[in-house]
């Protein structure tokens, strides 16, 4: 359906835990932050019925996220119960990658379309540091249990952190010299655990154009600019939500694991999902995504006006 302003609304990210294997510097704590109790996660029969509910509505495409969507138990059902929806055309994962290994055979066979990986440095000292707990070579054990199972098209993300693995945007982005793969650089966004960071953390993604003069402009998808280099299989994306505004190519929405529907990322207006009818559930969906926000308020210097930290929304 479309918002109040025109926008197609095809694009749903479902948030399935707000728990995580991982203490990544930007997003959580070092000893993580009060988790949601079992009872106020949605259950899956709760998750099938709002993406049932948002299907009937336009949605074509899901994304599962987190927290980390592996750690939720029996993601694999979960995955294959909402790869059933009528209407659902793609169910697509945004993960760390450290607990893919054992699962991805199985999530490919549950219907699992495509696997965004957040990656942010490939050097295995600073990736401990980064993440706090995680480790690449678990990472990079999932990356190739993906490639083996057959996903394809995969796409890997990197924030890009000022001072932190800005000398690695060359290395990453080779990932896609000799594989047909996205490296997508993400802007760090003022919000949550970072909100209260020094300037120098945020750059502008205009420096992964500096470091690659080679790159060419070869268009966008959703909210990111494609580049390639001569030769390249892959493509090089930019995520800017700091410096650029894209809210007006904003296709997607997002529900939270307790069951807040956010139309915004940056935006504090939660709406509850949880304990409506399926009749209900059409109308107050169809509110939310009329009323989605014109556009967020957030860049270099301004924070997030989102309540709740990014392990709780999913990015
Ligand atoms: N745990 C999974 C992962 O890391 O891929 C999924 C959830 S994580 C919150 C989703 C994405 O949000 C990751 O790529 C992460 O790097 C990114 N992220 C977290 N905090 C961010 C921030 N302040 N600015 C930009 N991206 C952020
Ligand atoms: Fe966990 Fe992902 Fe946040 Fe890192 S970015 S702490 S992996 S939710």
């Amino acid at each position: 359906m479309r918002d109040n302003l025109g926008r197609n609304i095809r694009y749903l990210r479902l948030s399935v835990t707000d728990r995580c294997n991982c203490r990544c510097l930007y997003c959580m704590p070092a000893h993580g932050v009060p988790m949601l109790r079992h009872k106020d996660v949605l259950s899956f029969e709760e998750m099938r019925a709002i993406v049932e509910a948002a299907a009937w509505l336009g949605v074509k495409k899901v994304r599962l996220t987190g927290g980390e969507p592996l750690v939720r138990r029996g993601i694999v059902d979960l995955t294959r119960m909402i790869a059933a929806v009528d209407g659902i055309d793609e169910v697509v994962m945004t993960t760390n990658a450290t607990l893919l290994a054992p699962m991805a055979a199985d999530l490919k066979a549950a219907g699992l379309s495509r696997l965004n990986i957040s990656l942010d440095t490939l050097n295995s000292e600073r990736y401990a540091k980064l993440s706090r707990i995680g480790t690449l070579a678990d990472a990079l054990a999932g990356i190739e249990a993906a490639r083996e199972v057959g996903f394809t098209h995969t796409k890997f993300n990197a924030v890009l952190l000022g001072g932190l693995n800005e000398d690695e945007i060359r290395p990453l982005a080779e990932m896609a010299q000799n594989e047909p793969v996205d490296v997508r650089f993400i802007e760090l966004m003022r919000m949550g655990e970072c909100a209260c960071w020094p300037d120098e953390r945020f750059i502008s993604a205009d420096r992964v154009l500096e470091v690659l003069p080679e790159l060419e402009a070869v268009g966008s998808s959703g909210v990111t600019e494609l580049f390639c280099a001569p030769g390249w299989q892959g493509r090089v994306g930019l995520i800017r939500p700091m410096t650029h505004k894209f809210c007006s190519d904003c296709d997607r929405i997002r529900v939270t694991a307790d069951g807040m529907l956010k139309p915004c990322l940056h935006s504090a207006s939660e709406i509850a999902l949880r304990g409506l009818s399926s009749e209900e559930l059409l109308d107050v969906l169809s509110k939310g995504i009329a009323q989605k926000p014109k556009s967020h308020t957030i860049d270099l210097k301004h924070a997030s006006k989102a309540l709740r930290a990014m392990n709780e929304i999913g990015g």
